[in-house]
């Protein structure tokens, strides 16, 4: 049975854990070819490959580009191109510090804005043009719900997740007339999550368990219940379930959007 992604390839940036991992697993399922990346033991790299293999990939292909080294991505975007080039871009790599303005090292600054914004811009200058050449193309931007909304000491990570919505509404528009309903079109759009369940908010979930005793759930109960109205965290896989969406034929038509999964906590 021909699969939905079948012939089809992917780059997920920072797809060795976390969001990144399982989006790249949702598309794997679906039959795509995945090119995957990001930091990582060689142990976990290795895990990561077999969960894509055995998630049902074709091929997969490890690109060990660090994202904040501009010459590093142009050097992976040419081996994806020598590959077949990207039908499907996940810009998913980010990283957070939490400190107050006065206070933010100026390298957690530099660096959350190399990695969380210009890097995605870095890619997608680079694959946006193939994906215009075969009239399809999915350009899927993790952004955050910081990307809408604004909370203290987060002030790079929020400047970068809103740069990355606006690149995000740019990058459609100028792709927007590219190929047709039947070729599926090429689109670029945002996934804004809230509070999911990974390695990255694990020092903000243990500074709240702090004031606990040390309790992480009451930890989690705490962080998570200030800001979102469903009271609970996504899960990983469901930030794939829709970024495997987006890359249906039915999705040809939705660009430029940024998508909150986020308990509520933009609507309010
Ligand atoms: P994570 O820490 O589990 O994963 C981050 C990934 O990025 C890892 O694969 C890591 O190796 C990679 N990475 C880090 N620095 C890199 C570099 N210099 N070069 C290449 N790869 C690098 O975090 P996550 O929670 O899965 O986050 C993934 C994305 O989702 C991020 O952009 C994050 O901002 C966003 N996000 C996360 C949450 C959340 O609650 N977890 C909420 C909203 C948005």
């Amino acid at each position: 049975m021909t699969k939905p992604l079948s012939g089809r390839t992917a780059l997920v940036t920072g797809s060795t854990s976390g969001i990144g991992l399982a989006i790249a697993i949702s598309l794997a399922e679906a039959g795509a070819r995945i090119g995957f990346n990001g930091l990582g033991t060689p142990e976990q790299i290795k895990a990561a490959e077999a969960a894509l293999k055995a998630a049902g990939a074709p091929e997969v292909k490890f690109f060990d580009a660090n994202l904040m080294d501009v010459a590093a991505i142009e050097t992976m975007m040419d081996q994806v191109a020598a590959w077949g080039g990207a039908d499907i871009l996940v810009n998913n790599a980010g990283m957070q510090h939490t400190a107050s303005i006065a206070t933010m090292p100026t390298e957690k600054w530099q660096a959350i804005i190399a990695l969380n914004l210009s890097a995605c811009f870095y890619t997608m200058r680079r694959a946006l043009p193939e994906m215009a050449k075969k009239g399809f193309g999915r350009v899927i931007n993790i952004a955050s719900v910081h990307g809408l909304v604004a909370s203290i000491e987060k002030a790079p990570y929020v400047a970068s997740k809103f740069g990355l919505v606006g690149m995000t509404k740019v990058a459609a528009l100028e792709y927007a007339a590219a190929g047709s309903r039947e070729t599926g079109g090429v689109t670029v759009n945002a996934i804004c999550p809230g509070w999911v369940e990974t390695a990255l908010i694990e020092p903000q979930i243990q500074a709240r368990a702090a004031k606990f005793g040390g309790d992480r759930d009451k930890g989690v109960q705490d962080l998570v219940g200030e800001k979102e109205p469903s009271r609970r965290m996504a899960k990983p896989e469901d930030i794939g379930a829709l970024a495997l969406f987006l890359c249906s034929p039915a999705a040809h038509n939705i660009t430029g959007t940024a998508m909150p999964v986020d308990g509520g906590w933009s609507a309010q």
